[in-house]
């Protein structure tokens, strides 16, 4: 009936077929209130009712701010007591295994106003909504999507017995990936073995942590990251391999507060839980295309990062932004039942782009993790270079930053940019920075030197362990 109900608002104010939204998650949400910036008017479909409790992204990196302001949420963020995050801490031990060691970074020397944001996923939501709704914007909860069939020209939307004729279906629901699935878009997926990482997450208390530090400390099991919460207590990540995992589960409270004490971050001896731990497989999982005829996937439900980089909310927001704007430009041929030649071209480029950015993140990520969880020798003399390269040349930061970024320079997370420089030769260092393309272009620099990188490797992959759901 609320289907329905939507559906004829859209033809009162002349729109003949809505614009249909399923998901109210970050990139749903994100997209809807772009949409109604741009003066658009879609529905928003969310299955559950209303905002639930529950772990999920709670760490914006630095390349998401800028859009949080644009889509007029950053402050009513920092109303909520979102956490500026400004300094990046790594405690490792030295080579030998013995002394700690910590490595200490200001965001802000990087740039003015680079800084990532805490807080708690369920706030996010709210602060989304409310804006959301504010904007005039129709949500409708407890209505889940449970057919999708489409043409080049429109779309059919099923909720339960009913049926909505749409002239776009846009899909954020998540990494289950249902409606893409409606589609006949397979996803590929990495297989499961002892090397798949598993994110344990917890809330705890008593640990000493700077209010505005991102925290990083390495464990005999794995690597944490721990980051003060909006509202109180501390939240750890402990990002373990699945064999790891195997041993840890039998009592994971203990194991989990066992590591968290052996990892030397300050007060960690009397830490205690203050919630349930959340296990998350770290499952890297895209979809074979984003985008087909009148329906186009965004954030989980095209595709999940390893939370190892935290960029999925990142992702959402930077690819619902450049959605509605290119729904904005072709307004009227979407509108026109008959024509979607310019449209089915310029959502193929939007694909093609989308895809990129998810194998750079994707890249990123295993990169990251194999150097996290990597503990032989080798690996600390890296990271031991890596650290005093930082601490010598922040300039060479600074490029790098765009060479790794994928997107945008300041879109990869800081917090592993240390480990990434340690892997650079001196003799490439130099050549890298000698390149007139580095020291010109962000853009180019990214097409240039890391697309192809994370590109070779998925072609590779996909001819020996890909396999396709
Ligand atoms: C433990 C953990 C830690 C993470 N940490 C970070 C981090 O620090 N930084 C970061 O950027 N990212 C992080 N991520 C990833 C980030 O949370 C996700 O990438 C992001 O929330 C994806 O948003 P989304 O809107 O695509 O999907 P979701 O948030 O999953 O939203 C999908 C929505 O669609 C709804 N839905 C599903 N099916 C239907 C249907 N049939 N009809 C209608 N509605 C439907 C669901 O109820 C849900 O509300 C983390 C993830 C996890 C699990």
């Amino acid at each position: 009936m609320r289907l329905k109900k939507c559906a004829e608002r859209s033809r009162k104010n002349k729109v003949q077929r809505p614009i249909v939204i399923c998901g109210a998650g970050v990139a749903g949400l994100s997209l809807g209130i772009k949409l109604r910036l741009l003066g658009l008017d879609p529905i928003l479909l969310e299955k559950d009712a209303g905002v639930k409790p529950f772990i999920r992204g709670e760490y914006f990196q630095p390349g998401s701010i800028q859009k949080l302001k644009e889509l007029g949420v950053y402050s009513r963020l920092l109303e909520r007591n979102a956490i500026r995050i400004d300094r990046v801490s790594h405690l490792y031990r030295n080579l030998f295994g013995n002394k700690v060691r910590r490595f200490v970074a200001f965001l802000g020397d990087l740039g003015p106003g680079i800084h990532g944001l805490s807080v708690l996923h369920e706030d996010i939501l709210r602060v989304f909504r409310d804006r959301y709704e504010e904007l005039g914007g129709r949500l409708s909860d407890s209505t889940s999507v449970s057919g999708l069939s489409l043409n080049p020209h429109s779309c059919t939307v099923e909720v339960g017995t009913e049926k909505v004729e749409a002239q776009l279906f846009l899909g954020c629901d998540g990494k289950a990936g249902v409606t893409r699935k409606l589609a006949n878009i397979p996803s590929h997926s990495v297989k499961v073995d002892s090397q798949t990482r598993v994110m344990i997450a917890g809330l705890v208390k008593g640990l000493r942590i700077a209010k505005n530090e991102f925290l990083t400390a390495e464990t005999p099991a794995g690597v944490l990251y721990a980051f003060h919460c909006n509202r109180g207590d501390i939240r750890v990540y402990l990002c373990v391999s699945k064999s790891r995992y195997d041993h840890l589960k039998s009592d994971l409270k203990q194991n989990f507060l066992a590591c968290l004490q052996s990892s030397i971050i300050p007060g960690s001896a009397d830490a205690a839980l203050t919630a349930p731990l959340w296990v998350m497989p770290s499952m890297d999982r895209m979809a074979t295309a984003r985008a087909k005829m009148r329906a186009v996937w965004l954030g989980d439900a095209a595709g999940t990062v390893d939370p190892l980089c935290g960029h999925g909310m990142n992702l959402a927001i930077q690819h619902a932004c450049k959605l509605a704007e290119l729904i904005s430009q072709n307004g009227s041929a979407l509108e026109c039942e008959t024509d979607s030649m310019e449209w089915l071209a310029q959502i193929k480029k939007f694909d093609r782009a989308t895809r990129r950015d998810y194998l750079h993140t994707r890249f990123m990520g295993i990169w990251v993790a194999n150097l996290f969880m990597q503990d032989s020798k080798w690996f600390r003399l890296a990271k031991k270079r890596a650290i005093s390269r930082y601490q010598k040349d922040a300039r060479l930061l600074n490029h790098l930053m765009g060479l790794f970024a994928g997107m945008n320079k300041d879109s990869f997370g800081f917090q592993d940019l240390p480990y990434l420089l340690g892997i650079l030769g001196s003799r490439r260092r130099d050549q890298i920075m000698s390149l007139p393309l580095v020291q010109k272009s962000a853009p180019i620099q990214n097409a240039l030197l890391t697309t192809p990188i994370p590109l070779f490797k998925y072609l590779f992959k996909s001819r020996f362990d890909l396999k396709t759901e």
